[in-house]
């Protein structure tokens, strides 16, 4: 097994991470304070962050969006998103994480008067100032913003015109999230054929709570890149008793387009998508060499960092470094960024980043 401490060293790259998801509880209760938020369960750090990771694990992916109620609802105020923006960019590159499209539907951000693109700003300058401070730590980070439109309501439109107008600043792509079940992707048609039309890029969470029809008509209907989750295409394979194994025409097309699927195990255990990190898809789906990527989704929902997603499959299925520098590899070949900005992180920071960590190892293993 892997040391975790090599674990967190180890270049990482995330695709799939809220912004509301992942503030610090401690920052909750500051915010909550500062602007007279009133709403908290307690105003004690830990009780707080056990109260949302209680109210996250009951198997439910509508009861686990109910506890984004308070992290949103501190996040009203250019300096608070900010603050949460810019905490998020030193919290990634501390774990290790060198390249990281964090998203956020400014939509949520709303309820006291900011409009969307002031929402996006404030976001935006967190970032910077996060990364800033990240690079003074020793610990550079690319920070990109996806932004998310809520998939129950109906700005969609509103917010994918909003992502295309900051997309030289800093947003690389436009998705949809929320529940799933009730509200399929094509509902909103209008605004992914805008953000096609502007050459821009999409992802969709979809195959996460609802199955099959949900990533057809993400990936067939609204032109998404990539798959928020996507663990459900297990639904399309079948795996015989002798170990082979046959793909439905949906899985077959995931598979030979390379349609990169933003994993989050931990998560899809909370929210009731998997059983356990276990009996998680991923193992399937790396085994058949699908474009696997890994994520976190929530860090303070589901108390995980990527590191210790990393650390939780290296247990389960003994990724070793090999396995996890090909999922980082395959998270940056996926990412929105433009071609030259990954090429470089690949080949000047991942590539000699496990190397390094194999030469260590290797180092190791000769003193024993
Ligand atoms: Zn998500």
């Amino acid at each position: 097994m892997l040391a975790f401490d090599t674990i967190q060293r180890a270049p990482k790259a995330l695709l799939h991470d809220h912004l509301d998801g992942g503030l610090r509880a401690a920052t909750i209760i500051d915010l909550a304070a500062e602007y007279g938020y009133d709403g908290l369960p307690t105003t004690d750090i830990d009780e707080l962050a056990a109260w949302i990771r209680r109210g996250a694990d009951r198997k439910s992916l509508e009861l686990y969006l109910e506890t984004f109620a308070h992290t949103f609802g501190v996040m009203q105020w250019p300096d608070a998103i900010t603050r949460v923006a810019a905490e998020c960019a030193e919290d990634l590159a501390a774990d290790g994480v060198v390249y990281a499209e964090v998203r956020m539907a400014p939509e949520l951000c709303t309820g006291r008067g900011l409009t969307l693109d002031e929402a996006v700003e404030a976001m935006l300058e967190g970032f910077r100032i996060g990364s800033d401070r990240a690079t003074a730590a020793g610990h550079p980070i690319v920070m990109k913003l996806l932004v998310t439109a809520m998939r129950q309501a109906a700005r969609s439109v509103e917010v994918a015109e909003c992502a295309v107008r900051w997309r030289d600043a800093g947003v690389v792509g436009f998705d949809i999230a929320g529940p799933e079940e009730g509200y399929r992707p094509t509902r909103h048609l209008d605004a992914f054929d805008h953000v096609r039309r502007e050459n821009f890029h999409i992802t969709i969470h979809a195959g996460e709570s609802f199955g099959l029809p949900s990533i057809w008509e993400a990936l067939q209907f609204c032109g998404a890149e990539r798959l928020g989750h996507g663990v459900r295409i297990v639904d399309d394979i079948t795996v015989n008793d002798d170990g082979s194994f046959a793909l439905g025409r949906l899985a077959a097309f995931v598979r030979d387009r390379r349609v990169p699927l933003e994993m989050c195990p931990t998560s899809n255990v909370h929210t009731g998508a998997a059983r356990s990190i276990a009996e998680h898809p991923f193992d399937l789906l790396r085994r058949l060499r699908y474009r696997v990527t890994v994520n976190t989704d929530n860090r303070l929902m589901s108390g995980v960092t990527l590191s210790s997603e990393f650390a939780a499959l290296d247990e389960a299925f003994g990724l070793g470094l090999g396995e996890m520098e090909w999922l980082t590899i395959n998270a940056m070949k996926s990412a929105f960024a433009p071609f030259d900005d990954r090429l470089r992180l690949i080949n000047e920071v991942v590539k000699p980043g496990y190397a390094h960590l194999r030469a260590e190892e290797a180092r190791v293993v000769v003193v024993q």
